[in-house]
């Protein structure tokens, strides 16, 4: 049987089906659409791809990505750096300044715990955060962890963790509907949920 895609087309699919719910079919989709762009397009999707990889690097104090480092959040002066809000994945940074009702620092997690995924404890910065609160004059600590079951488990990892450190810990209200992600969430809903946060028992 001959080969039904070019050696460069397979290899173009497989990169493709890396990304997540990409998959065989979506791939070579893809990949034939990507034969019909020019080569102006085509290759400017190449060379963006590129250039996140070279610019775009991890803030040391924070996790959040950024081009520079400290990241402009950590580096902006007008930030209240009492207050550190906690999150899974560094894209959630995204609808909490949207909701524009937060002007605390930020901690990226990397990650939740999930066990069943291989996601254990040690996977997360949750040491770095321990250090920021322990360094610094952090007053709040706030869990913004998605509001799901890994989210809450999170939550309380984290929580326990910063046990017997001065800052208060507080979780976000139950605004943001169950089982929902938090990188969906309205930032009108997300500003409520930030204006009702509760301080979290231990
Ligand atoms: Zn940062």
């Amino acid at each position: 049987m001959a080969k039904a895609y070019t050696e460069s087309m397979g290899r173009l699919m497989e990169l493709l089906g890396l990304m997540p719910g990409v998959g065989e079919k979506t791939a070579e989709r893809l990949a034939y659409h990507i034969l019909r762009l020019s080569k102006e397009e085509a290759l400017a999707l190449s060379d963006a791809i590129r250039e996140v990889k070279e610019k775009v690097k991890q803030c040391s104090v924070c996790n959040q990505f950024a081009e520079v480092d400290p990241c402009p959040i950590c580096a902006d002066p007008r930030r209240d750096r009492a207050v550190i809000c906690v999150v899974e994945d560094a894209r959630d940074v995204v609808p909490i300044e949207q909701s524009g009702s937060y002007r605390g620092l930020y901690h990226v997690l990397c990650g939740r715990l999930a066990p069943l995924e291989g996601m254990e404890p040690e996977d997360l910065t949750v040491d770095g955060l321990l250090r920021r609160v322990q360094s610094g004059d952090v007053q709040e600590v706030i869990l913004a962890t998605n509001p799901d079951m890994e989210g809450e488990a999170t939550a309380l990892y984290v929580r326990q963790a910063l046990e017997g450190l001065p800052a208060k810990v507080t979780r976000l209200a139950r605004g943001v509907p169950s089982g929902s992600q938090l990188d969906y969430a309205n930032p009108a809903i997300l500003a409520d949920a930030l204006e009702g946060r509760r301080e979290m028992k231990k």
